[in-house]
């Protein structure tokens, strides 16, 4: 491949800093626990970065394994209540909840943005979701139902009942704060759970705002929100006696370590780890199509998503001319702060360790002799910027091809023929998604039915919708988001048997 481009990339500036929010738009920095905001027991707390200034905008609660008890004892006693609610009466909590995050979506969006430097774009989306995930789960939950009634055994009716859990603790990540907290809340008090949830320590900020949001609408207990770090609070929610389940969205690391935790206990797991999506585009592909998905699906959110386009494997005879439009395609993406205006499209990384380590393997990229065709360094000035970076030419089990960077970073590796795509797109520990693109019927079946991700979009990439589910297989974890399987993974089977012979 020859292409390549030294279009330096810029930071499209806000006109005037710090026009994001208002410091009465900040959430209480308070735990919140039973119905009401406390300060924690701990008495530590954790700056909250604007990764755009790099400004401190609020310290929140480094929580301690006191303060988790203190939630857990509380959605214990709350679940005894939330429980005997009929599924309409949920039903229509949920929905107040809806309508609640609706009236109040500019706030949320500007409030995601200035705690993640995100694109409002993208937080406008994250908003869009997590209302849309409310009102999935207000009506899924009233319409799921189980196995008929019957005889089974003889003169014995059997009746299968789906029932909560219990408490359930979450532990959410900071590349989606807002809509992961939904992914889990909705559907976990859809189905008559009550839960305790620990958003990251970097981004807490939109799940305190929608505990601040909705706590005239729950009941108190039925919703508790703990801030801290993931080894001290989290790892006490994955240990706690009293929690019947943990479900984190996060890193294989930290899936890992709940899971080890929740053997003691035997505690049920649900797991959204990380993704390292291979791209799979055939020679009869649409190369302008699957070019402009990639500007979307291989940036949003600055690459920190883990079904992003980050691993194209093209086919040979088509290399040249697929990175060629894609180029074009990332050369047009607007870099710039939240504030910078509605068509920013990628904003900066997370934070000043996570930009470190997405330059550590653009650097050694580099060392090693792997072709930029553009991108491939920082931004200048203040805010965690990476440029919009292809790298090419790469070879086969190179480190960014196999590893999550989590970072605008797409790599392209060609391939021969079918058998070899497949192999190497499925030669990876993860396997949360995946794209095929090829205008053949037969090889669009086929390839995604070899494909090991627990998503295979065919001639699209990342495109979600509330009613079909979302998890991975292998590395990626286990459980499902979204849909009636989450509602199913946040329940419990139960068989009564009746004997009626007379
Ligand atoms: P992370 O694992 O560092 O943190 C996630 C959460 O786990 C945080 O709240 C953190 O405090 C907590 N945590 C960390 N160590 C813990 C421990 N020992 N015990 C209990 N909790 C602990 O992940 P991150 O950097 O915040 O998020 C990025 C990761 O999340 C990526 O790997 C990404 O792929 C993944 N992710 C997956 C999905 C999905 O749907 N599969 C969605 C979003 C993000």
């Amino acid at each position: 491949m020859t292409i390549s481009t030294d279009r330096a990339a810029t930071v499209r500036r806000a006109q005037q800093a710090g026009t994001l929010i208002e410091s009465s738009d900040l959430p209480p920095t308070q735990h919140y626990i039973d119905g009401s905001f406390r300060i924690s027991l701990a008495g530590e707390t954790i700056a909250v970065v604007d990764p755009s200034t790099e400004e401190v905008i609020a310290d929140t609660p480094d929580g301690s394994a006191e303060d988790v008890d203190q939630a857990v004892a509380a959605a214990v006693t709350a679940q005894v209540e939330w429980v005997r609610l009929v599924p309409k009466a949920r039903s229509e909590v949920l929905h107040r909840i809806a309508d609640r995050l609706a009236d109040n979506a500019d706030l949320l969006v500007r409030l995601e943005s200035a705690n993640t430097g995100k694109p409002l774009a993208v937080s406008q989306e994250d908003v869009d979701g997590t209302i849309d995930t409310f009102r999935f789960m207000a009506g899924a939950l009233r319409a799921t139902t189980t196995m008929a009634a019957g005889d089974y055994a003889e003169n014995h009716l059997s009746v299968i009942l789906r029932e909560p859990l219990g408490v359930i603790g979450v532990i959410t990540p900071w590349n989606y704060p807002l809509l992961m907290a939904a992914w889990k809340i909705a559907p976990i008090l859809a189905a008559g759970n009550t839960v305790v949830i620990k958003p990251s320590e970097q981004t807490p900020l939109t799940t305190l705002k929608f505990a601040e949001l909705v706590a005239d609408l729950l009941p108190p207990g039925v919703l508790n929100v703990v801030t801290g770090r993931g080894p001290v609070a989290g790892a006490r929610l994955a240990a706690h006696p009293d929690i019947a389940m943990i479900a984190l969205t996060g890193s294989v690391r930290s899936g890992q370590a709940v899971a080890r935790s929740a053997a003691d206990t035997l505690k049920r797991v649900h797991l959204e780890l990380g993704g390292k999506a291979p791209v799979v585009i055939f020679e009869d592909a649409d190369l302008k199509a699957a070019a402009a998905s990639l500007r979307v699906a291989g940036y949003w959110n600055s690459g920190q998503e883990c079904g992003a386009a980050c691993r194209v494997l093209v086919h040979a005879s088509v290399a040249d001319e697929f990175v060629k439009n894609l180029v074009a395609e990332v050369e047009g993406l607007v870099v710039g702060e939240p504030a910078a205006g509605d068509d920013v499209e990628v904003g900066p990384l997370v934070s000043d360790a996570h930009f470190n380590r997405v330059m550590g393997y653009l650097d050694r990229a580099a060392e090693r002799g792997i072709r930029v065709a553009i991108g491939g360094t920082a931004i200048d000035g203040s805010g965690y910027f990476v440029a919009p970076t292809v790298l090419v030419d790469v070879p086969e089990g190179d480190e960014c091809t196999r590893e999550e960077i989590f970072g605008p970073v797409v790599t392209v590796e060609t391939f021969s023929d079918e058998d070899e795509a497949v192999r190497r797109a499925n030669d990876v520990p993860l396997g949360l998604s995946a794209s095929v693109w090829t205008e053949n019927a037969r090889r669009s079946h086929d390839v995604a039915a070899r494909l090991d991700a627990g998503t295979v979009w065919v001639n699209s990439h990342l495109v979600l919708a509330n009613e079909v589910p979302w998890g991975g297989f292998k590395g990626s974890g286990y459980g499902r988001d979204l849909s009636i399987y989450a509602l199913d993974d946040f329940s419990r089977t139960k068989h009564v048997m009746h004997n009626h012979s007379r």
